[in-house]
């Protein structure tokens, strides 16, 4: 292995027992502060390898760790050789860090929420994947799923142990198989990804969990950097298969220094805790949880067209695009108690038009993404004009599976112009990515609450807009096309797109006239613009109090009325709104009390 992973060595002339040399800065560092910091360089910040000892006691709150003991397994089935026996490495490894294989398995707690973590040690034979360490992974996995307790992987390996042959490569399978057990049942699986880990492990449980976490620096990849240079010929790029590559190339969720793993582990757990079964009735399980908490007031939603002002198109285009709207970030920094960005759509890219992530607001569990506009040019450049590309709606199918997995309500906040129109995005299937968010979107089990929070814009919008309640802030638009744009097409000229934006009735009083939206949210005096923090927050207890509301039915119940309302679309009739007005019935007759 490279300078970078190997243990810090003791600097000549300094006494070896209390300091160390930096291998990354060759800063000397005290041995006691370096292991306080958990291996981690305080002048550089490098991460030094953890034993998986160390790592359980890094990890679990002191005293809470239970070592579990996986069931016995072969040795050495290919009696095998190379320049030593393989039996001689394995003693020699067991001796050099006291334990029988690469994987140590605990249940503990983290913050006070149950947890199994499996632990990799580099040091064992390279954390190398053989029959024993697969082993404990199913082992960690069958217990997570017998406590029903999330599971927490923190890996570090080369890859499979070439000494055990196909049943090494097999444990790929085994471990795969163990992790799709727990996507079942709904329980969150989590890896950290410690510096090395490739081969077989990055191919199998590794990049398989819920939430991907990479310590800084960490390198993950399937094939390693020296067979990729033999076989293309070619030198790699700097910081190749790094974190920080990984996060920019969407294949893991986020980059956490290992002082935050613990507390970033703590959202995580607290968000996941207690899954209720989907196929039982809402009040079940989790929602015992909402039940205790205080009610908050009706959610502060206007359902009668009549009680809002008419105003006119060009103010409300004005106003649904003035930058200085509360963004999805604004929104997450004033709405979450906790909250875990996840990023990627794990298969190339991480768009920064969509964001989102898990955290609690007010007490509750939810999962929220959105639409990231920005407040300057510099910001909207950095979020692609919140134009998503395909990867932007692979990421919020990726978190809308994450919260119907876990049982928690899901809610999407829309601003955008539209889907980002380009080559790439094309040569990447927009279209499908957008028709795939619009499937998926209506076979979620758990509650889901749109609000259309400044422009909604076409099919880009809609995507994250399937959903049990549709809501849209007071001076938020919503259309099939920007006026621009339908002006361009049916007038022939962009200088017409007053006329298209009154005829298209974009505003939110046609739109809950139509039924296309359940509720319209006000707006303080001058717009959001002018008290971002008091529109994010009117809004945010709109989307409480209707998520309230959607607790109280049963999930098929709840899918039900989701098609239903679907169904409803421009049909005439007493659904002709696509509201189903009854089922607002009790919520009117609350609000006029
Ligand atoms: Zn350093």
């Amino acid at each position: 292995m490279n300078a970078k992973t190997s243990e810090p060595a003791a600097s000549a002339g300094a006494p070896a027992t209390d300091w160390l040399a930096c291998p990354s800065c060759r800063a000397l560092v005290y041995r006691k502060r370096f292991e306080r910091a958990d291996g981690v360089c305080p002048s550089c910040g490098a991460h030094a390898p953890l034993s998986a000892a160390r790592r359980l006691e890094a990890l679990l709150d002191p005293g809470s760790a239970r070592p579990l003991t996986a069931a016995e397994t072969v040795h050495d089935p290919l009696s095998f050789a190379d320049l030593k026996p393989y039996p001689d490495r394995l003693s020699a490894a067991r001796a050099a860090t006291g334990h029988a294989d690469a994987v140590r398995v605990a249940a503990g707690t983290v913050s006070g929420h149950p947890v199994v973590v499996a632990a990799m040690d580099f040091a064992f034979m390279g954390g190398s994947l053989g029959v024993a360490a697969g082993e404990a992974v199913a082992m960690a996995a069958e217990a997570a799923l017998a406590r029903r307790a999330p599971l927490v992987l923190v890996t570090s390996s080369g890859g499979a142990r070439m000494q055990e042959g196909a049943l090494a490569l097999m444990q790929m399978a085994k471990t795969a198989a163990a992790m799709a057990a727990l996507d079942e049942a709904g329980i969150l699986t989590v890896t950290v990804i410690a510096d090395p880990t490739y081969g077989g492990v990055a191919a199998s449980f590794a990049t398989l969990a819920d939430v991907v976490v990479c310590e800084p620096g960490a390198r993950m990849g399937f094939a390693g950097p020296r067979v990729i240079e033999q076989t293309i010929g070619q030198r790699l790029p700097d910081g190749f298969q790094t974190a920080e590559f990984l996060l920019r190339h969407g294949l893991v969720d986020a980059v956490h220094p290992r002082g935050e793993l613990r507390r970033t582990l703590a959202v995580l757990l607290a968000s996941a805790r207690g899954h209720p079964d989907h196929t039982g009735p809402a009040r079940a399980g989790r929602d015992d949880r909402v039940a205790e908490l205080p009610r908050p007031a009706p959610a502060p939603v206007v359902r009668d067209p009549a009680r809002l002002a008419v105003r006119s198109a060009p103010e409300v285009v004005a106003a649904a695009r003035d930058l200085r709207r509360p963004t999805t970030r604004d929104h997450l920094a004033y709405w979450m108690d906790t909250f875990v960005e996840l990023r990627g759509d794990r298969a190339g890219a991480d768009c920064p038009a969509i964001v989102g992530g898990l955290g609690t607001v007010e007490g509750r569990a939810v999962v929220v993404l959105g639409h990231q506009k920005g407040h300057t040019t510099a910001e909207l450049v950095r979020a692609d004009f919140a134009m998503a590309s395909p990867a932007g709606y692979r990421k919020a199918i990726r978190l809308a599976r994450l919260a119907e997995k876990i049982g928690v309500p899901l809610v999407t906040l829309i601003d955008t112009p539209g889907a980002h129109p380009g080559i790439e995005a094309e040569q990447q299937g927009q279209a499908g990515a957008i028709a795939d968010c619009l499937r998926v979107f209506t076979g979620l089990r758990v509650p889901v609450v749109a609000v259309v929070t400044g422009e909604g814009g076409s099919g880009g919008a809609l995507a994250l807009g399937v959903a049990d309640r549709v809501l849209i802030a007071a001076n938020a638009l919503y259309s099939v096309i920007s006026p621009e744009g339908c002006a361009a097409i049916l007038w022939k000229t962009r200088e017409e797109s007053p006329a298209a934006a009154r005829a298209l009735g974009l505003d939110a009083r046609s739109l809950l006239e139509l039924g296309v939206v359940d509720g319209v949210v006000p707006e303080p005096e001058g717009g959001a613009q002018a008290d971002p923090a008091a529109a994010s927050l009117t809004l945010r207890d709109a989307v409480l109090g209707t998520l309230d509301e959607l607790a109280v039915l049963d999930p098929a119940e709840r899918m039900r009325r989701r098609r239903r309302r679907l169904r409803g679309f421009g049909l005439p009739g007493p659904t002709a709104t696509g509201t189903d007005r009854a089922r607002f019935e009790d919520i009117d007759e609350e609000e006029s009390a």
